[in-house]
């Protein structure tokens, strides 16, 4: 499968917004956004001409696709089935993007970013509802219950993912037991609970041309 093999932090400075992809350094002075928030390479210094609708609206797209880790073609998939939904297609679309099985991991703060989780659910340390689930792209349904394998518990990394994660704080519809390595869907997001600042619209009208 293509993997980006660049700097990720790369990935913010051309979005010019963080991404929060590298976990923890993030939230410390080390972060190369907040050091350097200009576009990389040679002429990213240099200041933006007036961009196209449709470049406004691809960047707004390549932004969430970076945010949660995907290629174009999974990307799209998801956009077609949001599509296939009732309601707003932009709301759902990041509803289901919500729901993967590494989202939740991540935002439930037994990993310290999406990259971390995805490969803590392929290595197999989870289960759902006491199943054993390694599909990072598995969506999670509201009642189900997301648990670090019993023997998994001592790898440290757990415990310094849940402790960082109140630093960024648990999302609403998510529960969390930290005592039991284990969290909770109570509910789907609602749109108000996704506060990134995503312009949903502007990746339905890319698609819809
Ligand atoms: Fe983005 Fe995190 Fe790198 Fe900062 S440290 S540029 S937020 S990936």
């Amino acid at each position: 499968m293509a993997r980006y093999i660049r700097s990720v932090c790369r990935l913010c400075r051309k979005e010019n917004l963080k991404l929060f992809l590298k976990g923890d350094r993030c939230y410390t002075d080390k972060c190369a956004y907040d050091r350097r928030s200009y576009a990389p390479g040679q002429h990213g210094q240099r200041r933006a001409g007036k961009l196209s609708d449709y470049a406004i609206q691809l960047r707004e797209k390549q932004k969430v696709k970076r945010m949660y880790g995907l290629l174009e073609k999974q990307f799209h998939s998801y956009f077609k089935a949001a599509e296939r939904q009732k309601g707003i297609t932009g709301t759902s679309l990041l509803v289901l993007l919500e729901r993967r099985m590494d989202n939740v991991v991540y935002r439930l703060g037994l990993a310290n970013s999406r990259t971390q989780a995805r490969l803590l659910v392929r290595h197999g340390h989870f289960t759902v509802n006491g199943r054993k689930v390694d599909i990072p792209s598995y969506l999670v349904k509201v009642g189900d219950v997301i648990e670090v394998k019993e023997k998994k518990r001592t790898i440290s990394l757990f415990a310094e993912a849940m402790d960082a994660v109140e630093r960024r704080g648990i999302t609403k519809w998510l529960e969390l037991d930290k005592e039991n390595f284990r969290g909770k869907v109570n509910a789907f997001p609602t749109r108000e609970d996704l506060t990134m600042p995503i312009q949903e619209q502007l990746i339905v009208e890319l698609y819809s041309k």
